[in-house]
């Protein structure tokens, strides 16, 4: 059988490494980090233990297809738990947003925001369902390659129903006219790297996602869900090379044969490179292998970076749930300073992640654990005093709405920015989350899943298709594997 050799460790690496190696191919990841996960990695120190990245898990249902091809499923390796509330919104005035869990819970929310607006709700929702239906069960399997994949949805009716080309600002706006029901609705798509104005409404399938299918909690964290696809890819005979930075991609009669890496030379017969896919052409293959230039690069939008801190804390914080998101500053004015003026945001939402509130195992007893998160655009100038800037700023707007101490009680702190993910990822820009979805860089707009030039290399991860997250990462894998697996055939 011949042999894969995939970049990367993070959720699209170790999907193709586990659809590879259930085919009987002897496949090893090599990731230049210590530890796997990539963004989603995690550190343990003074007896706390933080998530590096991503926080929310949402879909359930793409977890448990993923484990469904390996016989198993996600409660064979974690216990997982629906959070309720799922999150809450605070606002500049007035009680915060607490999103329950049970969908007639949200529907009291709503009402008492805006009457009327559960009619709206119920239909907003049902036509969120059957995008999710389309888009996250036929269309974000595809491979992209070509237009015709999409031949159905190219009907008027399909085009319709996806609602391709409005954007989630207006198409929200249609339904909601309260400010805070537009924030609800509109924050999902934050994730995805742009402005609502400029993501396609197709994406409102993620209000699908975070309100019908629920906010869920994996024990001990996201940690979990890679280690546990790295039990399964190893169960399979994976083998992992930690601390082994790839440096270069030979290519010897239009083949890649072999890669070099930080512990010598490999010999390889495909590749599955998951790694910041810029990184990727750029830095490891010759010029004339690449698919696209530095100026394509330069003309993409990518999503933003973000500064965050992992903090503990030596008491515990009554008003925090699991999930926070501090919209009580402009989201108009901070988006601007994201997306159109790059710079510093002047008064920043930030994002609050408590996991302590749901699990033990993340803090000493008695303590919290506090991740916090201010969305920025990538490329931005890190330096220090900066950094500790926001930290006060920030601080300062929960002490306030927690209307209680915090500072005088950290006892751990670390921060993390532009910097880390560059050095780290060797993320462009130092972005956090890949290339942003919008119309111009969705499906077929995406940079390939293959390589044009080199037949068995192929790409995943998230600046490939679908995109963002930790659901479309481990579509990524499973799409690349199964392009390979044709290869091969
Ligand atoms: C702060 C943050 C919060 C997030 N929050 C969420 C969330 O709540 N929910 C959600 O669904 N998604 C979230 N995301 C997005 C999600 O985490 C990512 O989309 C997903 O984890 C990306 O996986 P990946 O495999 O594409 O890339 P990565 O995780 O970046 O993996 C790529 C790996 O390749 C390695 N690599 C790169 N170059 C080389 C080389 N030359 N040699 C060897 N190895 C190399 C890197 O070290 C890295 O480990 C978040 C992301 C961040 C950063």
């Amino acid at each position: 059988m011949p042999n894969v050799s995939i970049i990367g460790s993070g959720f699209s690496g170790l999907s193709a490494a586990c659809f590879m190696a259930k085919q009987g191919h002897d496949v090893t990841v090599f990731e230049k980090n210590s530890s796997i996960g990539g963004r989603a990695r995690a550190f343990s120190d003074s007896g706390f233990t933080f998530d590096m990245g991503p926080s929310w898990y949402w879909m359930p249902d793409i977890f448990e297809n993923f484990f469904a091809h390996f016989n198993k499923r996600p409660e064979d390796y974690y216990k997982l738990l629906q959070l309720d509330p799922g999150f809450q919104i605070i606002f500049k005035e007035g009680s915060p947003m607490i999103i329950p869990a049970s969908l007639e819970g949200i529907y009291e929310v709503f009402e008492s925001i805006e009457k009327g607006s559960v009619v709206k709700l119920k239909k907003f929702l049902a036509e969120g369902a059957v995008k999710y239906k389309i888009g996250m069960k036929e269309l974000v399997y595809k491979p992209s390659f070509s237009l015709l994949e999409f031949a159905n949805y190219k009907t008027l009716s399909g085009a319709a129903k996806l609602n391709m080309f409005n954007s989630v600002s207006e198409y929200v706006r249609r339904y909601f006219k309260d400010e805070r029901l537009i924030a609800l609705m509109e924050f999902p798509v934050l994730f995805l790297g742009a402005m609502a104005k400029d993501i396609p409404a197709l994406y409102s399938l993620m209000n699908y996602a975070a309100l019908s299918l629920g906010t869920w909690y994996p024990m001990s964290g996201i940690i979990e869900v890679i280690r546990s696809m790295e039990t399964l890819a190893s169960s399979m005979g994976v083998k992992f090379e930690t601390s082994c930075e790839v440096t270069k991609i030979n290519i010897v009669n239009k083949k890649a044969n072999e890669i070099q890496t930080s512990k010598g030379n490999f010999k390889t017969d495909s590749i599955i490179a998951t790694g910041d896919y810029h990184h990727i052409e750029q830095e490891l293959l010759e010029e004339q292998y690449r698919n696209y230039d530095a100026h394509y690069w330069k003309k993409r939008t990518f999503a933003p970076s973000c500064l965050i801190f992992y903090i503990g804390v030596n008491k515990k914080i009554k008003k925090l749930i699991h999930h926070n998101l501090f919209f009580d500053a402009s989201i108009n004015d901070h988006s601007k300073d994201i997306y159109e003026n790059p710079t510093w945001p002047a008064d920043p939402l930030f994002y609050a992640c408590c996991p302590s509130k749901t699990d033990n195992s993340v803090a000493p007893e008695g303590m919290e654990n506090l991740f916090l998160l201010v969305p920025i655009a990538p490329g931005l100038t890190d330096i220090e005093n900066i950094r500790e800037s926001y930290f006060k700023k920030i601080i300062a707007r929960m002490e306030h709405y927690c209307n209680d101490t915090i500072m005088p009680h950290i006892i751990y702190k670390r921060s993390y920015c532009v910097n880390d993910f560059k050095n780290d990822y060797h993320a462009y820009k130092g972005n956090a989350y890949g290339l942003a979805n919008t119309l111009r860089q969705t499906a077929v707009l995406k940079p390939s899943l293959r390589n044009k030039k080199i037949k068995n290399i192929f790409y995943a991860g998230q600046l490939t298709v679908p995109g963002p997250g930790v659901p479309p990462a481990i579509i990524s894998g499973q799409i690349a594997a199964e392009q390979l697996l044709k290869y091969f055939n």
